[in-house]
Parts: C-alpha cells; structure tokens; sequence
C-alpha cells in the first residue's frame, strides 16, 4: 500500500486578487471530434446529455475518449478539451472537469470503470477557462478538493458557489461547500509509486494563472491550454501573455522536465517536442505576422485579408479563433489594450 504524503504547498500564499469579470454568455455546439491520431488503444463513448444544459448552453453530445497512458494514469478528451486522472492510492487526483455537467458525469463514470469505485479526492483545474472546469460544480458533489493557482482561484471558487439559476443544481441542493486550494508555484501530491507535482512555471502565459501536473516517475505532463497540438490556442484571455508563454514552453523543455508523454489542453496527443513547438511556432508566428501587418500601417478590419496563416488553415479552431487571435496581438503591436475574452465558448461552432 502506498502511503500518500499530506499536501504541501511550499510557496506562501501571495499577492491573491479576485476578479470579477464579466460572465459571457456563451453558444456551444459541441461536436464530437474524435482525434485522429490517438492510439488503437482509445476507448469512445458517445452520451446523450442526461440533464438540463446550464442556461446558454446547447450542450448535445459528449464524446469521451480514453488513453491508458502509464499504469494508473489516463488521459480523457471530453469532445474538444484533454482532461485526466491519476490514481493516488488512496483515490483520485482529476486534472480538469471538461466544459458541462453532462461530460463531468461522463468523465466520472469513465473513471468508475477504469479505476474502481476510489473517492474523487483532488480536482487540478490548470486555468479557470469555462472549457476546463465547466464539470467543477459536479465533481464538487462527489466531494472533491479543488487546486487552483493563486491568481485564478478566486474564479474558480466563484464558480463553485455562486448557485446557478432559480432552481439550482446538484451542487447548491447538496450542501456542500467545496475548497479550493491555492497554489502559488508547486504543491506534491500522491505517495512513492506515482508521486503527482502541480506547478506554476511562474508568469503569466496562456492566463494568469497555469498550472501543469507533472508526474516525474511516469514522464507524465498534463499541459492544460500551456499547449495545443494540431489545434489553434485561445490567446484571447486578458492576461495572456506571448513572452511568458514562449518563456513557460521554454522551461518545459528544460532537463528540469522528462516528458516522455504529453497530455495537451486542446488538439491530439503526439511527441511531446512536437506538441510543445507547434504552440510554440503558432505564437511566434502570429505575433510577428499582427505586429509587422501593423507596422505597415493596414487597417484592422482588412484582418480577412491579411491575419490568414497557411500553415494553420484548416486545423481545429483556424476559422473560430485564429483571427480573434490575430486582431488581439494587432491591437498589442499597436499599443491598445483589449480587454480579451476569458473563454472558448464565446464562439459558436458552425
Ligand atoms: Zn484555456
């Protein structure tokens, strides 16, 4: 039996600010995208939404692909965004939740059937965008610890318990009120066998607050949206940062990490190298393409015109996300603040 150590966070907790933006309302189409690209291994499992979309979601189907990636440690993609999990030895550490209530249900009995009937004892949300802890409030029902990065955790706990709607939902009829722990650069997890780090690589890059779930014996790294392979990241968060990102990626591919697989945010899992420099280059070549377009003086609502990247075209999330991207970084090169957009969901899928 493994004996799992306490928690720590070794970092004291500093500089925490709640923000309270606006909460978008948001159209979703989920389509049921299954990877092309993951193994012959992956389990498909297609489910009906089993209740009522929170209110502005058009949630219809949810598609739950599983990776057995090492003994104990699984990698799940709900429809469009990876989530996981690892066995503790005394329960569940969930990185994740997906975007609904009906994936986080899905995603609970997939981890039922794989891993027996051990408590949920952590969920790791890597950021707070809806897209990733859309399942928080239901895994909070199954008694769920939350794990947050100092700056974003006041909207997760937001999340967690502001009561949705009239009638409520399963989390505000159970009583319960969740905690959310904060993380400011890295906490331990797990015992001997599959010891888990949750790490903050320190700046602002994809949010204010990333958070990767490294498992060192197993050469294990859940990314959350600090990468996308083969699928065009969100760069629309207000406080994304390009540097900090190419810097967070940078120190990904440090000896400080043996990656040996890659659990991506969005897109398919590949060489882990590979993930990493497709997101990479994707920065890079936004960012230079939005600031010499700038520089020459075009106008922002030529960005159809000019903001295409050949390269990308045609990957997951080019037509909904790439141009946003491109008129963000346009408006950064010419010295104007956007507020950003804090979530995926804010496009529609057509
Ligand atoms: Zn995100």
């Amino acid at each position: 039996m493994e004996s799992p150590n306490d928690t720590k966070n070794e970092e004291p907790v500093t500089g925490f600010r709640i923000r309270s933006g606006p909460t978008y309302a948001f159209a979703l189409v989920v389509f049921a995208l299954v990877a092309a690209g993951v193994s012959l291994h992956a389990q498909t499992v297609r489910m009906g939404a089993d209740t009522p979309p929170r209110p502005g979601a058009v949630d219809t189907t949810v598609t739950i692909t599983v990776e057995a990636l090492k003994p104990g440690v699984y990698a799940a993609k709900i429809s469009y965004v990876w989530t996981g999990w690892v066995e503790l030895g005394d329960g569940i550490l969930v990185i994740d939740t997906g975007f609904s209530e009906a994936g986080a249900r899905a995603l609970a009995d997939t981890i039922r059937a794989r891993s027996g009937p051990q408590p949920i004892r952590y969920v790791v949300n890597t950021h707070q965008h809806e897209d990733h802890t859309g399942g928080d409030r239901y895994f909070a029902t199954l008694g769920a610890t939350f794990i947050a990065q100092e700056k974003v955790a006041g909207e997760i706990q937001h999340l967690l318990t502001w009561a949705p709607g009239e009638t409520g939902d399963s989390l505000s009829h159970s009583g319960l009120t969740p905690t959310v722990k904060k993380i400011s650069l890295r906490a331990s997890y797990g015992g001997t066998k599959r010891p888990v780090r949750v790490i903050h690589l320190g700046r602002p890059a994809h949010t204010a607050g990333d958070l990767v779930v490294y498992l060192p014996k197993q050469g294990v790294l859940f990314a959350g949206d600090l990468v996308s392979n083969r699928s065009v990241p969100w760069l629309l968060d207000p406080d994304m940062s390009v540097n900090g990102w190419l810097q967070s990626l940078d120190s990904l591919l440090t000896p400080a990490f043996k990656i040996e697989t890659l659990v991506p945010g969005h897109g398919v899992l590949g060489k882990p190298q590979a993930s990493i420099q497709f997101t990479y280059h994707y920065l890079l070549d936004v960012r230079e393409k939005a600031s010499t377009v700038a520089a020459w003086g075009t106008k922002l609502n030529q960005i159809r015109d000019w903001g295409y990247l050949g390269a990308y075209e045609g990957l997951e999330f080019y037509e909904e996300v790439h141009f946003m991207n491109m008129r963000r970084l346009y408006n950064e090169a010419k010295g104007i603040k956007t507020p950003g957009r804090k979530n995926m969901h804010v496009f529609k899928r057509t």
